[in-house]
């Protein structure tokens, strides 16, 4: 089937490199209000230079699973897309109930949010006419910082709207959990219950989890794990990261993908908790995979098809290739 680009439909087999979970912008509900010195012409010129560094690097692809309410922007990314070269996926849906999910959503069905979620994956994103190509799912707040560390009512009746939107569209799902508290394996009880083919979905920011009891469930029930956020170190560090890939590697479990979660542009001002996350955090950026994981995990020992499985065979089989 054909994956909706920025800049129109290409076909799995397009994809090639591909860096999974990337953001080109993102602030959270309210960033809107303090915009004040934002300048958009400044900040595109930046992301443009980091999508053409990480050409340079061999990528070819990025998923944005921004969410609706984080400051997705379509045709920032078209402009992006268009001026880099990088090929660019952009979500519909909706984030966790601590930190986001729109009063709007709250208050309709889960078919109602399906509608919605439908109409940008096949008709476009507002006026626009950039169709999303994958949708996002968000569960858990974050512990220790949100009273909400649980999966919560509102954020199932999300998953049941990212599934049924998925049946009607065949469009993937990019499933955000907390790594502290991660519900991967209660949303894919969800999507069980509604049907989904786990071929589809994509339980993210695993690589932080640290848990071998937690990654065999997943990957024994045919999903795929997201490896999404190399180089935040305080959440986890790369050298954890990279002992759980190395030992699910070994093993024979390769139905993983890699990214970093980075975010080119901070919509509003910068907060505190992302102003150390970054200062602690010298590598994250688009570049980190390639420039350090990969040689990382080829001075261990993995094989190029491993390498290429992760990077550019999983991302096509998961867009349907
Ligand atoms: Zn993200």
């Amino acid at each position: 089937m054909s994956i909706n680009t920025v800049l129109g439909k290409c076909e799995p087999r397009d994809l090639n490199f591909t860096l999974i979970h990337e953001h080109l912008m993102a602030g959270m509900p309210g960033f809107e209000f303090d915009m004040a010195g934002f300048d958009r012409k400044r900040e595109l010129a930046k992301v443009v230079e980091q999508l053409k560094e990480i050409k340079g690097l061999g990528v070819n692809s990025m998923v944005d699973p921004c969410p609706m309410e984080l400051g997705r922007d379509p045709e920032f990314a078209a402009e992006a897309a268009e001026k880099s070269g990088i090929r660019i996926i952009i979500a519909t849906g909706v984030y966790n109930e601590a930190l986001g999910y729109p009063m709007h959503m709250r208050m309709i069905g889960p078919d109602d949010m399906a509608e919605i979620y439908v109409r940008e994956l096949t008709e476009g994103i507002g006026k626009t006419g950039i169709k999303a190509g994958i949708i996002k799912t968000a569960t858990g707040g974050v512990p220790g910082w949100t009273n909400d560390t649980a999966i919560t009512k509102l954020e199932i009746k999300a998953l049941r709207a990212a599934a049924r939107a998925q049946k009607a569209t065949g469009a993937p799902i990019l499933c955000h959990n907390n790594e502290l508290a991660p519900f991967g394996r209660e949303t894919l009880d969800v999507f069980e219950e509604e049907g989904v083919d786990f071929n589809r979905v994509l339980i993210g920011h695993a690589c932080g989890v640290g848990n071998m009891r937690y990654y065999f469930d997943i990957l024994n029930r045919g999903a795929w794990l997201g490896f999404d956020r190399f180089g935040i170190e305080p959440i986890a560090s790369d050298k954890m990261r990279l002992a759980s890939l190395f030992g699910l590697l070994a093993v024979g479990f390769d139905r993983i993908m890699l990214s970093h979660d980075a975010v080119s542009c901070w919509l509003g001002r910068m907060t505190k908790g992302a102003e150390e996350m970054i200062k602690a955090s010298p590598n994250w950026n688009y570049s980190h995979i390639c420039k350090n994981i990969i040689p990382t995990l080829r001075q261990g020992g993995v094989g190029e098809e491993k390498i290429r499985r992760m990077t550019v065979d999983n991302p096509r089989s998961y867009f349907g290739g």
